[in-house]
This record gives C-alpha cells, sequence and structure tokens, in this order.
C-alpha cells in the first residue's frame, strides 16, 4: 500500500493501554507529531515518517509485510503471532520499558488447584491459543483451549470454561471474577519492531537514526540527575545510599 512513498511508517496502537505511551516515546525521540483530523495516518512534521493508528493485533502482520517498517507492539501479541509463522519477519529491536503485564492462567479460587495436572481434560478460555497450548504441552498437560476475543475473565460465569488464561498487571480483574492467577504463560512489555523487508538506502539511514534516537530515551530513562544542597562532609555517605 505505501511501498513506493519514501517515508518511513511507524505502526502504533490507536487507542488502548498502548497507544498513549508510544506516541510519548515517540515525542521523546524528537518526532514532532501532527494532530490532524486524519484518525489513522499523522504526518511527522520534521521527519518523513508517518504513524498509523491501528488495532495492536495487527501490528506484528503489517511490520512483516513491511507495510510499516516498525511498530510498537506487546510481546505477548507479537509471540502469539509468531508462533504461527514458519520464519519470523521482523527483528525485535528494544523493549520499551512501558506496557507490562503477564499472561496467566488462573483457577477458581475454590478448585484447589495442584499445579499444571489439575489442568488435564479441561476447559480454558484465552484469546492466546498458541501460547497456552505450547504452554500446556511443554508440560504434558492436554486441555480444551477454548478461543475468545475478549473479556476472557468472564468465561468461568457464563460457563464456557472454568479456567482461563488472560493478561494480568494487578490481578484485581481475576479477583473481581473469583479467580486467582496460578501459573505464569509469558512475561510481556511492550517492544520495538523492525520489519526484515530490505530498505532503501535513504529510508535505512533514517531507521538507523530513528532507531538511535529511540536508544537514546531509553538510555535517559535509566539515569536520574538529581540535585542537592548538601555540606560536602556528607558527600560519601549521601553516594553510599544512591544506586
Ligand atoms: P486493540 O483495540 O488495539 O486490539 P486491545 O483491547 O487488544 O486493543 P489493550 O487492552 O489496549 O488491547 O492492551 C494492549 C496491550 O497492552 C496488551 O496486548 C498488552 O501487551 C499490554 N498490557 C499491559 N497491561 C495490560 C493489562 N493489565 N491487561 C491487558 N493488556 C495489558
Ligand atoms: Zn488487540
Amino acid at each position: 500500500m505505501f511501498a513506493d512513498s519514501g517515508r518511513l511508517h511507524i505502526a502504533i496502537q490507536k487507542s488502548g493501554r498502548l497507544s498513549q505511551l508510544s506516541r510519548e516515546l515517540l515525542k521523546d525521540a524528537g518526532l514532532r507529531i501532527q494532530n490532524g483530523k486524519n484518525d489513522l495516518v499523522a504526518r511527522v512534521e520534521n521527519f518523513p515518517i508517518d504513524l498509523m493508528f491501528v488495532r495492536d493485533d495487527d501490528i506484528p502482520t503489517f511490520v512483516s509485510d513491511g507495510v510499516c517498517e516498525f511498530g510498537v507492539v506487546g510481546r505477548n501479541v507479537l509471540e502469539e503471532f509468531a508462533l504461527g509463522e514458519a520464519e519470523p519477519r521482523y527483528d525485535v529491536i528494544a523493549p520499551l520499558n512501558f506496557g507490562r503485564c503477564a499472561l496467566k492462567l488462573a483457577a477458581p479460587r475454590d478448585a484447589g488447584y495442584a499445579g499444571p495436572a489439575s489442568l488435564d481434560g479441561k476447559r480454558i478460555a484465552t484469546s492466546y491459543p498458541r501460547l497456552l497450548n505450547r504452554y500446556l504441552s511443554d508440560r504434558g498437560v492436554s486441555a480444551e483451549i477454548v478461543k475468545m476475543n475478549g473479556a476472557v475473565e468472564l468465561a468461568p460465569r457464563l460457563g464456557i470454561a472454568p479456567f482461563v488464561c488472560d493478561l494480568v498487571s494487578t490481578g484485581a480483574t481475576l479477583e473481581a471474577n473469583g479467580l486467582e492467577p496460578v501459573e505464569t504463560v509469558l512475561e510481556s512489555e511492550a517492544l520495538l519492531v523492525r520489519t526484515r523487508k530490505p530498505l532503501s538506502p535513504a529510508k535505512a539511514d533514517l531507521a538507523e537514526n530513528l532507531m538511535r534516537r529511540i536508544d537514546g530515551v531509553l538510555a535517559t530513562q535509566e539515569s536520574k540527575y538529581i540535585m542537592l544542597n548538601a555540606p560536602e562532609a556528607a558527600l560519601q555517605r549521601i553516594s553510599a545510599i544512591l544506586p
């Protein structure tokens, strides 16, 4: 669709948990994002770059196909996609320090869960059937996976499946539904991914520049600038308590 334009395309989530932080990362990297009316694309004023606002589930496909040269997406979505592919058609450039969550198996609080063997022959609802299937087969468990596209935590109450495998950050949603997390299937966070499709020399230069800028943002997140008024005699004790 955009293959012939000289512009670089970055796919980010249109609206959801990653959208604001993805935009902020790119702004911190020095990209001036135009506030247009078009809700699918926004131009970057100071670089030949367009942002594409899409559903997170589409980002691995767009980056693999090279429709977007870069994307910001959760490891959970990326790995679920990857398990359906023969060969990866993207590279993971960097974890981005946001969007942390975990894909967890959860059991009804009163189920008497005693390890993965308790799942044998049971029904488990999830939006991540491939990741769950890998987890179960690695442990020699055979269960029936019920794919749901949302509201997985309601599956037990709806009588769809007693167990669920869902994304958790605080665990409050599970708890509100009488479920407790029992196993971690995958730890996740937002990732910067890049297509393996070859880029024109001009686009490749721009891609390098973008990655350097994002690296710079990530590096400064790790250091803090502290100013304080203290007697020189206290310097040693102060630096001893600073990490
Ligand atoms: P879309 O409309 O783009 O498909 P979505 O409903 O699939 O949106 P969100 O709920 O916005 O997605 O979550 C996007 C990503 O945020 C998840 O795939 C995951 O990587 C990350 N995330 C971080 N914390 C959580 C959480 N507590 N629950 C769900 N996702 C989380
Ligand atoms: Zn989604």
